[in-house]
């Protein structure tokens, strides 16, 4: 597994459609862990493979709470049966928009049928957390980002903020750091940082 830098928007490379798989084979199987080690890492509850700069239709998600065991979940080409009549509204942020959050409103529930790490056919049916982020994942397949469920306004000034900082890191990028109770590597972090 590796860890993968995650795109930071605005960005084109976030603004288009990703392409289906044709199977869950080896390859992506090593995009799905490697991603997985990417968002555990950032950390986040979800990322999607446009993020890392992969145009295909694949997420990963794990809205398990911080005290309880890991729920990994890994989709390709989710597809959305159906949404709940209902909205709710969660304060949303994004590894592609670090720092930024907002409320969003999206369907309180979902069904999604999707093709699982083994290449199977699933479905799933979620609600809460789990289908924010489920449908906030979807959508960066669609070259979507929260930021467009926001004002025109709202989104503008979160978007400028975000420029103003990748100009200043001269970076487009940023790659989440294995957290780890190592001294001296935060050590050397902390030195990097100050030159
Ligand atoms: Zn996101």
């Amino acid at each position: 597994m590796a860890i993968r830098p995650i795109i930071i928007a605005p960005d084109p490379r976030l603004k288009k459609r990703a392409a289906p798989v044709d199977a869950v084979d080896g390859e992506i199987r090593r995009l799905m862990d490697d991603m997985l080690e990417t968002m555990y890492a950032a950390p986040g509850i979800g990322l999607a493979a446009p993020q890392v700069g992969v145009l295909k239709r694949v997420i990963v998600v794990d809205a398990s709470r911080k005290d309880a065991p890991p729920e990994p979940l890994f989709l390709a080409n989710p597809e959305l049966l159906w949404a709940g009549d209902e909205d709710s509204v969660y304060e949303e942020g994004c590894l592609s928009l670090p720092d930024q959050f907002a409320d969003v409103a999206r369907p309180e529930a979902c069904r999604v049928r999707y093709l699982d790490k083994d290449n199977e056919t699933q479905e799933i049916e979620a609600e809460g957390i789990l289908a924010t982020c489920i449908q906030h994942e979807m959508d960066h397949l669609e070259g979507l980002l929260f930021v467009d469920h926001i004002s025109a306004l709202k989104r503008s000034i979160i978007l400028r903020r975000l420029t103003k900082q990748k100009k200043a890191d001269k970076s487009d990028v940023w790659v989440p750091k294995l957290r780890t109770a190592n001294a001296e590597i935060a050590e050397e972090e902390e030195s990097a940082r100050a030159l």
